[in-house]
């Protein structure tokens, strides 16, 4: 009962839903918990509310930015006031007074990059982590081995931190990817509770489409016909301005579009419009849907194909949250692989991102630090995480820093000819 009341308390819930309470439960006993649930089953609560009786800080490591954020945001307007999002695009300053008062935080999102600022460790170590949350875990295994090695190093600072119980929650994940968590962030006597990602109200379907043109026209008969709400989703920013224009000249008229270029209010206020079923149709690219929880969303057109399956599952997932009958529909043209397969290259920097970071490390009288050149590299330029995170590795591993620092015995021609050329 007392768990209940809490959710209750807490976070307005007057019941569990599947498996959160076994799992709470196993928490509060202390113990190793790998839990696998679907995206938008509540995984967020299974640590969160361990937070309201467990003595001492919940430390969660998040893989991005925007997720981080989210859920920060979420707790803030539950009312909880003792919680921080640290990570590495944070201002010194910022930082600095974070760290002074971490005493008073009951829940600190961190990235595993910032866990290896010996700083940062030296505040961690002077509280009491009730709880070492790896939130997407299945980034140990899909990254970690790649090119965000610091997802490897989390047992150690486990350890570190007096190797409190660990949760580790994913949405997406194999046999082998759960086996290889549980064995990076070495986790005896785990308790684990998998359940299916399966979820059998969501129809899903691929159609194949010979031109263009041809999905354009099914796009709109299906928009037409189909009960909604529904969201379409593309892989490029100007298709989602673009059909919805085409499906308001055939008369749906509720329907607009989002991407990660619109300010924020507009991004703000179509969310908004969409979840108070003021508008049928978003035509987006997957910068919609986070943080986004709609119950009755009835179907999911993908116009273009996401480069990741795990992004299609997370996408088609935010249909039918109510349980009622919805449905996946993937238009594939022959001609989308190449699309892909671009978009997967344009996650990855090119020549002129490449250059202007050789400029800035060459150039300049005073060479600005690994930490430096992140924040200018973030907040000046616009570079995107998973592509900053991924120079970023190959700037270390060619040496060009050294220790957060521009390593003095470098030639930087070699070096650039070196990450061009892989
Ligand atoms: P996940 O991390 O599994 O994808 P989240 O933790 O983000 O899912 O939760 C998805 C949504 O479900 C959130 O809006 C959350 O508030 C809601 N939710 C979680 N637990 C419950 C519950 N017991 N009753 C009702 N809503 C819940
Ligand atoms: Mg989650």
């Amino acid at each position: 009962m007392r768990l209940e009341k809490i959710l209750k308390e807490k976070f307005h819930f007057s019941s569990f839903r599947k498996g959160q309470k076994e799992i709470i439960e196993d928490l509060v006993k202390g113990k190793n918990v790998m839990v696998m649930l679907p995206t938008g089953a509540g995984k967020s609560i299974c640590y969160q509310l361990p937070g309201y009786i467990l003595d001492g800080t919940v430390l969660i490591v998040s893989p991005l930015l925007s997720l981080m954020e989210d859920q920060v945001q979420q707790l803030k307007s539950r009312g909880e006031k003792n919680v921080i999002g640290l990570n590495s695009f944070l201002s010194y300053q910022k930082r600095k007074s974070a760290l002074q008062s971490i005493h008073r935080y009951r829940f600190i999102y961190v990235s595993p990059e910032i866990l290896q600022s010996a700083e940062v460790i030296h505040a961690l170590e002077k509280i009491k982590i009730s709880l070492f949350v790896i939130d997407e875990a299945h980034c140990i295994s899909q990254w970690g081995h790649e090119f965000r090695t610091d997802y490897l190093k989390l047992d150690d600072v486990k350890k570190k931190l007096g190797n409190p119980p660990c949760l580790a929650l994913t949405a997406t994940a194999t046999s082998m990817v759960i086996e290889d968590i549980i064995h990076q962030l070495d986790l005896p006597d785990v308790a684990k509770h998998i359940y299916s990602i399966d979820r059998p109200n969501i129809a899903i379907n691929v159609k194949k489409i010979d031109s263009l043109d041809d999905k354009i026209k099914t796009t709109i008969e299906f928009v037409k016909s189909l009960e909604g709400p529904g969201i379409v989703y593309f892989s490029s920013r100007i298709w989602t301005e673009k059909m919805a224009m085409i499906l308001r000249e055939n008369g749906i008229n509720r329907v607009a579009y989002y991407h990660g270029g619109l300010e924020n209010d507009d991004r703000l206020l179509i969310q908004q419009q969409f979840i108070q079923d003021q508008l049928d149709v978003i035509c987006c690219t997957n910068a919609f849907g986070m943080g986004v929880d709609k119950a009755n969303v009835r179907f999911i057109v993908h116009f273009h194909y996401p480069s990741q399956i795990e992004s299609y599952l997370q996408e088609i997932g935010r249909a039918g949250r109510d349980g009622n009958p919805s449905l996946a529909i993937l238009l594939y043209c022959n001609d989308d692989h190449d699309l892909a397969k671009s978009i997967v290259l344009h996650d990855l920097p090119n020549d002129e991102e490449w250059s202007l970071v050789f400029t800035l490390v060459s150039n300049s009288k005073q060479k600005p630090s690994l930490h430096e050149l992140e924040l200018l590299m973030y907040e000046r330029y616009g570079i995107s995480e998973i592509k900053w995170r991924f120079m970023k590795y190959q700037l270390e591993m060619e040496k060009v820093y050294v220790n957060g620092s521009v390593n003095p015995n470098l030639y930087v021609d070699d070096a650039k000819i070196n990450i061009l050329n892989t």
